[in-house]
């Protein structure tokens, strides 16, 4: 049975862990260091990046993750889990971002206007007519080389992997639909 650790500081936590338990993962809720040791990979939930990011620095979390994605373990970030995982931003030094993939964001990228929508997507190696649930969502602005490109909605990336490193802008974990999970898995 794989085990899966949930960032348990803010956020979707519990969404996460309702369709991990689902797919008969053993989920492990990570607060602390110690809670990696076991854990064959980490999803880092959506909420607010920015209170998230604080929450790593309080609990020391921010090296040991970062070591925990270099040892080779998958992470799936979404939407606030997207921005915490990317690039730091030179305009945002201060904020938290542990540069597990290179490419940059926009935060709360589809405006006002749309704060929250649902749609369907296709996504390269994972299926057609995922359904995709954005909120108050980032869209990726630029990947690197190396990083690959999996979902767009008109010029804005919304999914993108490097190896081991899977984001997504939208929150698979509130849909029925597991397969966006599954594929994390089966890395
Ligand atoms: N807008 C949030 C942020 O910037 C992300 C929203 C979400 O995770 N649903 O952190």
């Amino acid at each position: 049975m794989k085990t899966v650790g949930v960032l348990n500081l803010q956020g979707a936590v519990a969404e996460h862990q309702r369709m991990l338990e689902a797919l008969g993962v053993n989920v492990v809720l990570v607060k602390e260091a110690a809670d990696l040791n076991s854990l064959d990979g980490l999803i880092i939930p959506g909420g607010e990046s920015t209170a998230i990011g604080r929450l790593i620095r309080d609990y020391q979390l921010e090296s040991p993750l970062i070591e925990f994605a270099k040892a080779g373990h998958p992470i799936l970030g979404t939407c606030a889990g997207l921005i915490l995982c990317s690039t730091t931003e030179k305009e945002h030094p201060s904020e938290v971002r542990l540069n597990l993939i290179d490419l940059t964001v926009v935060r709360n990228g589809f405006g006002r206007q749309v704060n929250s929508f649902e749609t369907s997507l296709s996504v390269a190696s994972i299926g057609d007519h995922i359904p995709a649930i954005f909120i108050r969502a980032p869209y990726i602005k630029e990947v690197a080389t190396g990083v690959r490109v999996l979902a767009t909605i008109d010029d804005k990336i919304v999914a993108a992997e490097c190896n081991t490193i899977l984001v997504t802008s939208f929150h698979p974990e509130l849909s029925e639909d597991t397969r966006v999970l599954s594929y994390f898995l089966s890395k």
